[in-house]
This record gives C-alpha cells, structure tokens and sequence, in this order.
C-alpha cells in the first residue's frame, strides 16, 4: 500500500511522537550555503572547508580564510555551523601539508595526522574561524577529521580553547574512535560520524571503487554496530553524535540511525526533505525497534530488505 509522502520541509526535523532530530546541511562553499538555506537547514552539520585551500601551492593567509569563512557563517547568522578543519591528504593532496610519495595516502598523513608535522596550519585556520565566528556572530562548533586516538581527541580541543572555541569535537570515521567512544567523548563535545570514511576503513574497500560497491555501504552490519558503539559512548558523556557521511541522505536508514541514537543528520540539501518525511511518519521506540532488527541481520541486503519491510506503508 503506497501512502503519499508529502515532500517539504518545514525546518524542524521531528519524528511522528516529536523526538526531536536535526537535519542539517553538508556544504563546502558559500553557494552551497545559499541552497542550504533555501532548503530550510536547520544549521550546517559539516562545513567542508577544503574549498580555501585546494589547487593552491602555499597556505591562504589568515584574513584571507576569515573572509572565506565568513561566507558561509553569513548565510546561518544564529544557526548551528560545524565547521571542519582541514581534511588534506589522501585524494586531497596539498603540497604545503601533505607528502606526494605515500604508498598508501588513505592510511597516510591525512585530516587532522597533518598537524602533528604542521601545527601552525591547524593554529592559523583556528585563528581564523574564531575571527569569522565573532564576526557573525554564529554559532560555531569546530570538529576535526580523521581522529583514531583519545590524545588527537584531547589535543584538537585543547588547540580549540586556546583560541576561545569552545564546541570543540571529532569526526568519527576511524573504526578505533568508534571502539573507544567512551574514552574520546570525556573530551570531544560532540561527534560527527563520516559514514563514508568510516565503511571505507571498515570493510577495507577502497570508497572511490565502483567493483567494491556492494562492501561499500553503510548498511554493512558492521558499521551500524559502530554507530552504535559511538553514540553508546558518547551518551555516557551527554555528548551528541550526528551522522555526516552519505549515510544520512538515505531516507530508509534515517530512523535507523535515529534508533541507533544519532541526533543529527547532515546531508546534501535537495535529500532534506524527504528524510524529514520518512522520519514524521516513524515514532521513536519504532526507530528503536528498527535499531535493533538491523543488529540482527547477517548482512547488508538483509539489514536494508528487513527495514524496507518494517517501514512499507511509511516509504
Ligand atoms: C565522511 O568521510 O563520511 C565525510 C563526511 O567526510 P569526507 O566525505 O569529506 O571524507
Ligand atoms: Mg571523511
């Protein structure tokens, strides 16, 4: 039986029983700020902020990241904006932080590994986001990517306070971090986890290899078992965890997260709406109950087939 799903949204993203879930934006400039908003964002859970510094062969001086940064906090005066610090290496290479020669760039030096050979780049971007944030006045929470240790966790934060941010969090999107939850979230405000890296390291399949695709999926048990562990952790803490990975557009693994007990989706704007449908018409103990039935399935197909079954008068 198909039912209509009405397809707007109208800012405040909520289950069918009001337990309140925020649905942000992922963007990566302020042209994408500008979509965001017209899609009716509650904020920006991820503010790629690559775009200031790619295809570049020295760093861009601090007024000049402040400038950029302010772009898109301007769009979201008064609003959530996660800001993350720079994510080079890998397949964003940049020669001013990065090596050229690693075997390996998706295990290398990359995210936040580059600070501890560059500390003044992290400490010149921090400068400049606590510059754009007084500026706008927004409500800036900082996150850095790519942490594996509680001491990146506690030294990111630390490096935080020093220029006076004090929502100072970590990407989760090493398995390690996800393990050892616990202990990273005494320190790290709050968590964003990055499906996409983290099935990456999970299932060992490469996320760029069309062949690998079938592994390459947030459905894999073992990573919703991570999800799990994470927001577990964290919740000993008080600290929220959202979701920021592509995982979060998938309007069918939306009340699976919120089960599983994420806070916050941040996706491409065009996906808001419709996650916003799915989870209005999904109370909170079913996305709990749809939590626990995707921990039971062998593997991926089953987990997603299962949910699919479970939410058919919803999609
Ligand atoms: C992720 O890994 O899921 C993520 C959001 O970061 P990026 O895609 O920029 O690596
Ligand atoms: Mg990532």
């Amino acid at each position: 039986r198909a039912v209509h799903v009405e397809r707007t949204f109208d800012g405040q993203g909520r289950t069918s029983d009001g337990h309140r879930v925020e649905l942000l934006a992922n963007v990566a400039d302020p042209a994408a700020a500008k979509a965001a908003v017209d899609a009716h964002a509650e904020g920006v859970g991820l503010f790629r902020t690559e775009f200031c510094f790619l295809g570049r062969d020295t760093e861009p001086p601090v007024a000049e990241q402040v400038e950029a940064y302010r772009g898109v906090l301007g769009a979201f005066a008064g609003k959530k904006v996660v800001v993350r610090t720079l994510d080079a290496g890998a397949d964003k290479p940049l020669p001013f932080v990065t090596a050229d020669d690693e075997p390996n760039p998706a295990l290398g030096v990359r995210g936040l590994r580059t600070a501890a050979g560059h500390p003044e780049v992290l400490d010149r971007q921090l400068q400049a986001i606590a510059e754009a944030a007084a500026a706008e006045e927004a409500d800036v929470w900082v996150m850095a990517p790519m942490v594996a240790t509680t001491a990146e966790a506690l030294g990111f934060v630390d490096a935080c306070e020093r220029h006076g941010l004090r929502r100072a969090g970590v990407m989760v999107e090493v398995p390690a971090a996800a393990l050892r939850s616990r202990w990273i979230f005494a320190h790290a405000r709050f968590g964003s986890i990055g499906t996409n890296d983290l099935v990456q390291y999970t299932m060992a399949a490469d996320r760029m290899l069309g062949p690998l695709a079938a592994l390459s999926t947030s459905w894999q048990p073992a990573v919703l078992e991570l999800v799990r562990s994470t927001c577990e952790g964290a919740a000993q803490h008080a600290r929220p965890v959202g979701v920021c990975g592509e995982a979060a557009a998938d309007a069918v693994l939306a009340p699976v997260l919120v089960g599983l007990g994420v806070k916050s989706l941040s996706m491409t704007p065009r996906a808001l709406a419709d996650v916003a449908a799915v989870l209005s018409r999904v109370s909170f103990a079913h996305c709990r109950a749809l939590a626990h039935l995707v921990l039971e399935e062998p593997d991926a197909d089953a987990a997603r087939a299962a949910v699919r079954r479970e939410l058919a008068d919803v999609l």
